[in-house]
């Protein structure tokens, strides 16, 4: 590897211009005591620095990439799109084109508008959810993230736990007033709660696989609950895909779970790389939304063909048989890491679902937040910074998930392990704060 100087060099440049040199706080590796990389140019599975250095990527833009870097179909289509112009504030057909593919993916998802972020998504969802019921409160889950609006950043997971913030200062107390926290996975609190106060809450809001405190699925028994409760009490559902959307299945976690959630948001795969949030569901209350309803919701850039394009060409290369294939790779990768870490006698716990994947060290088991929380986050950083060293790009945190792609190859995967493997026998003991008995 040669040195990372130019890297250096750009971050004390963007520093000047950027808190912290980023424009997304995780991006700044700050917790791993690191220096960010910059990157020049991706292809498939890898990224390049613009020191030259090379790098198998498992961030992938943290999560949209399924298809690697610069797919040459994306590229070629994208380039077709923008030649035609890149936004009117119009209507185009790309939007219904890209909706009838989500339909037809999502069933649940009836009717829909499109944004250009996940935050966009949960924030419009959210505000659908109060004005249908009519009611203020909404609960959400500790340690899963909706991203950044003011209600939902409460007890919140990705780069908030990476940084140890509980509520931003500068949320207004009354909002996050009106947001119950419970923490995943607890099928009692979640009843407790409904019994007290059900009758106030608009919507429950959770990632059903949750990806935003590592990878840690939610229970079928908790899921069941979440439906079963809200539909009693009359509150929504929203099932926060951002993350989990065609990746933890090609049909959304809801398909692993058989539940059919009220709403659903999407984002990441979903634009294929270019900025795309969706938030829909059941039709009666989508209809609610400004001009149809009085629920308002716009946005100058929504729809925007670039971005519409982008997900189009990314979806319709996805099916069953690219999932299987993803599916094998995690499974390989994950079976690969538990073995080498078992050989070396490092706790570890190992979690994965569709292509979605992530590890604690922590000898588990890993179900909530406070689980997370235990992990050995000192040694996760010395050992992020051991496998950029042999040109593995992890999540920068034990807080974030690293994803697949159909692009990934055996050797890709063969030299992750082995890049483990080595790390591990560096820094075990010598490193470790918690050790196996
Ligand atoms: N919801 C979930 C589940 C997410 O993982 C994220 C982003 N990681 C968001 C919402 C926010 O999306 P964005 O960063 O595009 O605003």
């Amino acid at each position: 590897m040669n040195p990372t100087e130019n890297s250096k060099n750009a971050y004390i440049e963007a520093s000047k211009y950027f808190p912290g040199g980023v424009n997304s706080p995780v991006r700044a590796f700050k917790n791993v005591g690191g220096n960010p990389l910059f990157i020049d140019h991706g292809k498939g599975s890898h990224i390049f620095d613009i020191d030259g250095n090379e790098y198998v990527d498992y961030v992938l833009s943290w999560g949209p990439l399924i298809l690697g870097h610069a797919d040459d179909e994306v590229v070629k289509e994208l380039k077709g799109a923008v030649e035609k112009g890149t936004s009117y504030g119009a209507p185009t057909t790309l939007e219904t084109d890209l909706a009838k593919m989500i339909t037809s993916i999502v069933p649940s998802i009836e009717m829909m508008r499109m944004v250009s972020s996940g935050t966009e998504a949960t924030m419009s969802a959210i505000r659908l959810a109060r004005g249908f019921t009519n009611r203020e409160k909404i609960l959400k889950f500790v340690g899963n993230y909706h991203g950044h609006s003011d209600s939902l950043l409460v007890d919140a997971g990705s780069g908030v736990a990476t940084f140890d913030i509980n509520t931003s200062p500068g949320v207004p107390k009354d909002l996050a007033y009106d947001t119950y926290t419970v923490a995943y996975n607890d099928i009692d609190a979640v009843k407790e709660l409904f019994d007290n106060h059900g009758d106030e809450i608009a919507c429950a809001i959770v990632e059903p696989i949750a990806g935003n405190m590592g990878v840690i699925p939610g229970t079928q028994a908790f899921l069941d609950t979440l439906r079963s409760e809200t539909t009693k009490h009359g509150s929504l559902l929203i099932f926060d895909e951002v993350m989990s959307g065609f990746r933890a299945a090609f049909h959304g976690a809801q398909s692993l779970y058989n539940i059919t959630p009220d709403l659903t948001t999407l984002g990441k795969v979903v634009g294929g790389g270019l900025p795309v949030g969706v938030f829909g569901g059941r039709k009666d209350i989508m209809s609610e939304i400004t001009p149809a309803g009085k629920i308002y919701h716009a946005g100058t850039l929504s729809g925007n063909p670039l971005a519409m394009t982008g997900g189009i060409s990314t979806l319709k290369q996805l099916n069953d048989d690219l999932y299987a294939q993803m599916i094998g790779k995690v499974d390989t990768l994950t079976e690969g890491i538990k073995k080498v870490a078992d050989q070396n006698n490092v706790p570890i716990t190992v979690h994965h679902v569709g292509t979605m994947w992530s590890y604690f060290f922590n000898a588990g088991p890993v179900n909530n937040f406070a689980d997370v929380q235990k992990s050995d986050q000192k040694f996760f950083a010395k050992f992020f910074n051991e496998l950029i060293k042999q040109g593995i790009y992890t999540a920068p945190s034990e807080f974030e998930t690293n994803f697949m792609t159909s692009k990934h190859t055996d050797g890709d995967i063969q030299k992750t392990i082995t890049a483990f493997d080595v790390a591990m026998k560096k820094l075990r003991n010598k490193d470790m704060t918690q050790f196996r008995d």
